[in-house]
């Protein structure tokens, strides 16, 4: 070999015999190869003991062999070529392949090789400067497996800090909010919040979060266009080795649809079908809740009892159909007229109920004619005009509200006696 060009970049006096120590004691591993000169093929004519302890060969195992002597099946020819023609540009070149020890076991390495010139510029040697990189790669492979699973998980994950910023979330989480991964990333989930639970609730999950407790909360949040979804949320705790809080874990599961199912069934188990008023149960429940209240508070309430005139008559006439048809008219006049926190109840068959909170005796009286006469307005192509008889009482301090019921029912029994399509109040 020629002489090396002698580098002007260090003031030690013997830096030749440092930099072979430097070698020697390397953590990475190091060969130089020849360029060549001896058969055409690279030889290795110096390794360290960290290439050795890689390998698993001794230096006299390796010195004057081709390094080819580590390749096997798995390692990629691709690599090899990119290589080479790397190496007859003069260029340096970095990569990675699979090689293998002497015992046959095989490992991911990394090479960083380097042409060696002497002062012509022409290439004498290569130094090659190597790492296995097996655990690297595989610890990559498995956080990107992690990584690629938690993605493809049907429910949505959010992971925060301490500080309750967000580090990850995954995609069905930017599918179920709208809001995308980059833009959340630092931010406090609570701009999720849609407002509908109070900040008590938020206060009691961040004190049983501080003291260490996992959660199980149903949320009503706000995606990112202002919709409103319902989640099933669970949220744990990752400590650290000492105990100490370091992340939370959000999962959750989106139960939209079967909230809006269970409160539309709730509703219509509170609902009359063929009408869509409150059904007798729910009547009664109101009347209870407005008995309770005047009871607590002394605010008075009043009872209208409306029962459709002759309606037998009709079904008779004109059939059981066209009777449930003007029953769902009646009952639209009286949803129409009547204030919506008084919803009118459908009581029985053709009677109807409206329990009055916080309403004196006149004004349920004035109600009551109020709908008499819109009642009596209508008038249907095929049944022509229906008449309703009505009975008003307000409750009086110590009634029970069954008392106040057979009231309402007697004055409803003299309006009918007294001739039909009139009011009559019980005094
Ligand atoms: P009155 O003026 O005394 O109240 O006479 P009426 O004919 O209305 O009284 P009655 O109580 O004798 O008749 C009520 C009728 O209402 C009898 C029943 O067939 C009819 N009815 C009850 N529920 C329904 C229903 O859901 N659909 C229809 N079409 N008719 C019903
Ligand atoms: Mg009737
Ligand atoms: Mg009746």
């Amino acid at each position: 070999m020629t002489s090396l060009p002698i580098p002007a970049t260090t003031t030690c006096p013997d830096f030749g015999q440092l930099l072979q120590t430097a070698v020697e004691q390397a953590f990475n591993a190091v060969i130089v190869t020849d360029a060549g000169q001896q058969n055409g093929d690279f030889c290795i004519i110096y390794c360290n003991p960290a290439f050795c302890r890689m390998t698993g060969y001794t230096a006299t195992e390796l010195l004057g062999r081709s390094p080819r002597l580590l390749q096997g099946p798995k390692t990629d020819p691709l690599v090899l070529q990119k290589l080479r023609e790397c190496l007859e540009k003069g260029r340096f070149f970095q990569g990675s392949t699979v090689n293998y020890r002497k015992d046959g076991s095989s490992y991911l390495v990394e090479w960083s090789i380097s042409p060696v010139s002497d002062a012509h510029g022409k290439v004498q040697a290569y130094v090659s400067v190597q790492q296995d990189i097996t655990a690297r790669v595989r610890a990559e492979q498995r956080q990107a497996l992690l990584a690629r699973a938690l993605n493809a998980t049907q429910d949505a994950v959010l992971i925060a800090d301490k500080q309750a910023q967000i580090l990850f979330v995954n995609q069905a989480f930017e599918e179920l909010t709208g809001y995308g991964s980059d833009e959340v990333q630092g931010d406090n989930p609570k701009f999720l919040q849609s407002g509908e639970r109070k900040p008590d609730f938020y206060i009691q999950l961040r004190d049983a979060l501080a003291r260490g407790e996992s959660c199980n909360t149903m949320f009503t949040d706000r995606r990112r266009d202002g919709s409103i979804y319902h989640a099933a949320q669970t949220i744990t705790l990752l400590q650290d080795e000492t105990g100490i809080i370091q992340h939370y874990v959000s999962v959750t599961k989106d139960v939209t649809e079967l909230v809006m199912r269970t409160q539309e069934l709730r509703e219509q188990a509170h609902r009359d079908a063929l009408t869509g008023l409150l059904n007798r149960r729910a009547g009664e429940k109101r009347l209870q809740h407005c008995h309770r209240a005047a009871q607590m508070e002394g605010r008075g309430y009043a009872l209208i009892l409306a029962d459709i005139d002759r309606f037998k008559s009709i079904n008779d006439r004109f059939g059981h159909e066209e009777g449930d048809r003007m029953l769902k008219r009646c009952a639209d006049v009286l949803s129409r007229m009547v204030r919506s926190g008084d919803a009118p109840v459908r009581w029985g068959g053709e009677e109807f109920l409206i329990v009055l909170s916080d309403c004196k005796l006149h004004a349920a009286q004035d109600l009551a004619e109020r709908v008499r006469r819109a009642m009596a307005a209508e008038r249907d192509v095929v049944v022509g005009t229906i008449t309703l008889s009505l009975g008003v009482a307000a409750w009086q301090p110590g009634e029970s509200s069954t008392a106040l019921l057979r009231r309402t029912d007697q004055a409803l029994y003299r309006a009918k006696a007294d001739g039909r399509n009139q009011v009559a109040v019980a005094f």
